[in-house]
């Protein structure tokens, strides 16, 4: 290949760093100016240069520009800065790309399926260069973040979740394909917007949406094997239950939204037991919302009672309550309640709202995913800490608007002695001389090690087993300076550690279940898990 097509290469490309003799071998003389730069310093720069940029989304181009340009020293930015990056390349700024999707890109990314390629999926997925994929993040765009229905804008999630499995699970990129499925879109404004990317029409439902899905995951099978991973991301929650339902029978397929969230805040849950003492069952839960969030953590920690007392998970549910739009979830609403409501429709009174829910049910840990900020009010907070010593308050509600109350509410509110967690960062809060350090229950914890765990195992079913594996790793790393601090996480910044450990664990699980397809079993699952990571460090090309 011509020095001059390697430059454009973005995989193959290193910009100013290639060396003399690469420079001899690969015609680029003169191609580039005479200095040598090392990966480190064009790291240094870049940094610099994002730096100064105060537009979020400036930061945002500016990282997709460098992936486009230069894949190695964009995974090199992400996996040595993860924590100044990731609000970058993910949530919150890449909301605000999607919303702006159609406006700000300069290239395409991903795989776009949308009704018109019904009856030729195959031939899409066929027209994809890279032959050997490990992950599929797929989106139908219907609920992206908290920012609903963005159609086909929705790109950017399945292509910076893909990001975050390459830079901090050590997932190899060539192997890991976004996608989206364009169904239509029900938002008026995009519908309206005379640049908008997608089908200008309304979401098709039922018969129409179901066959395009199953053709796609026939597709899937049929192009890349049993081995894939595919990722359902940011689905309305009228479809993800089902789709994971039906597709978790035929393929290896995992929730985020619904899994992942269980797996990182149950990990949470399970660390706080060491500043808490007990076990999982002698609490009791409150959940405001109980959509794919609420009732995905709901399941998994009445599984893990079971797992931990051998008692049935319908015995396990009854500590576990639920507040929807329409109060708390109780037998005298089962008949109108969605399916996946109904195993929490538990013996009780109406109660319309959370205060009443919580000074009737009396929980000792409270739990927000609705979704809807500042629910959590002073009333709420003190009536938690007034019937228990140490209150767990997670506010999981993103972003940081929505939260249902801030750390610094928590913290006051319960004169210093929550246990706090929350979905969007907060900065630590000084309370009475003491410094409190409020945890964050980021799903970027679990699906990223969770990911290369099945991946390296070549697993080709997902269980509920593995992501109590993946939970009970991350709960393990959680060392007492931390607790010390009041954290239930573990320092992101160590997370590529966290995810090969992660990886470990479910993989020994998808080995122990008989579903691994890669064997033999490696002897130490973790040195194997490292070895099997992708690391951005440019190569030498003779
Ligand atoms: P979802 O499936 O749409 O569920 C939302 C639930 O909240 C529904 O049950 C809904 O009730 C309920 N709700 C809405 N408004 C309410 C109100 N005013 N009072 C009481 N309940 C109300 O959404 P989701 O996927 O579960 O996500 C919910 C939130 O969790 C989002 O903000 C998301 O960002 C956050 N989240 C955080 C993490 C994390 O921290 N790691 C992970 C995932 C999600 P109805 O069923 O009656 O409509
Ligand atoms: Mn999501």
């Amino acid at each position: 290949a011509s020095g001059y097509s390697l430059l454009r290469d973005p995989r193959h490309n290193k910009g100013l760093a290639y060396n003399e003799m690469e420079r001899d071998a690969h015609y680029l003389r003169g191609l580039l100016p005479p200095v040598v730069l090392s990966q480190e310093l064009q790291e240094k720069k870049i940094m610099q240069i994002l730096r100064q940029y105060t537009v979020p989304l400036q930061r945002y181009m500016a990282m997709m520009n460098l992936q486009e340009s230069n894949e190695r020293l964009f995974y090199k930015l992400l996996v040595d800065n993860v924590e100044e990056l990731l609000p970058v390349v993910y949530t919150p700024t890449v909301g605000e790309a999607c919303q702006k999707y159609g406006n700000i890109f300069s290239r395409p990314q991903g795989l776009y399926i949308s009704l018109k390629e019904k009856g030729k999926i195959l031939e899409v997925l066929k027209n994809w260069p890279e032959r050997s994929i490990q992950v599929i993040v797929v989106t139908d765009g219907e609920r992206i973040l908290g920012l609903g229905d963005l159609g086909c804008q929705g790109m950017g999630i399945p292509v910076g979740k893909l990001a975050l499995y390459t830079a901090l699970g050590g997932v190899r990129p060539s192997s890991c394909l976004p996608i989206t499925i364009d169904v239509g879109t029900n938002n008026e404004q995009l519908l309206n917007n005379e640049f908008y990317i997608g089908l200008r029409r309304k979401r098709a439902r039922g018969e129409e949406y179901d066959e395009l899905l199953h053709e796609f995951m026939c597709a899937v099978k049929q192009q890349y094997g049993e081995k894939v991973l595919v990722q359902f991301e940011d689905f309305a929650n009228h479809n993800a239950f089902d789709l994971l339902a039906k597709y978790s029978k035929t393929h290896l397929v995992f929730n985020d939204d619904i899994q992942g969230t269980a797996s990182v805040v149950l990990a949470g849950l399970v660390a706080s037991l060491k500043l808490l003492g007990g076990t999982l069952a002698d609490h009791t839960y409150l959940f405001l919302g109980a959509g794919e969030a609420g009732t995905g953590i709901a399941e998994l920690i009445a599984l893990e009672m079971s797992r931990q007392m051998g008692t049935p998970i319908e015995e396990n549910r009854k500590k576990i309550w639920l507040v929807d739009s329409k109060g708390l979830i109780v037998s005298s609403r089962l008949e109108s309640l969605q399916h996946f409501k109904k195993p929490w429709a538990h013996e009780h009174e109406p109660v319309n709202n959370l205060l009443d829910a919580v000074n009737a049910i009396k929980p000792t840990v409270l739990i927000g995913t609705s979704g809807v900020g500042k629910t959590f009010t002073q009333e709420v907070v003190e009536a938690m800490a007034s019937f228990n010593e140490k209150p767990v308050i997670l506010a999981l509600s993103n972003p940081t608007s929505q939260s249902e109350c801030t750390a610094k509410e928590a913290y006051t509110w319960t004169k210093g002695r929550a246990i706090f967690a929350s979905g969007s960062p907060f900065d630590p809060v000084e309370y009475e001389g003491k410094t409190f350090v409020p945890g964050q229950a980021n799903n970027a914890y679990i699906f990223p090690g969770l990911g290369l765990g099945l991946v390296m195992s070549g697993a080709i079913r997902v269980r509920d087993e593995m992501l109590l594996a993946a939970s009970e790793a991350l709960a393990q790393q959680v060392m007492q300076e931390s607790f010390d601090k009041g954290l239930i996480y573990p320092p992101f910044k160590s997370i590529r550690k966290i995810s090969a450990n992660i990886a470990a664990n479910v993989a020994a699980k998808v080995y122990e279940l008989g579903l691994a397809s890669r064997l033999p079993r490696p002897e130490n699952l973790v040195k194997y898990a490292e070895s099997c990571m992708y690391t951005p460090a440019y190569p030498t090309y003779r």
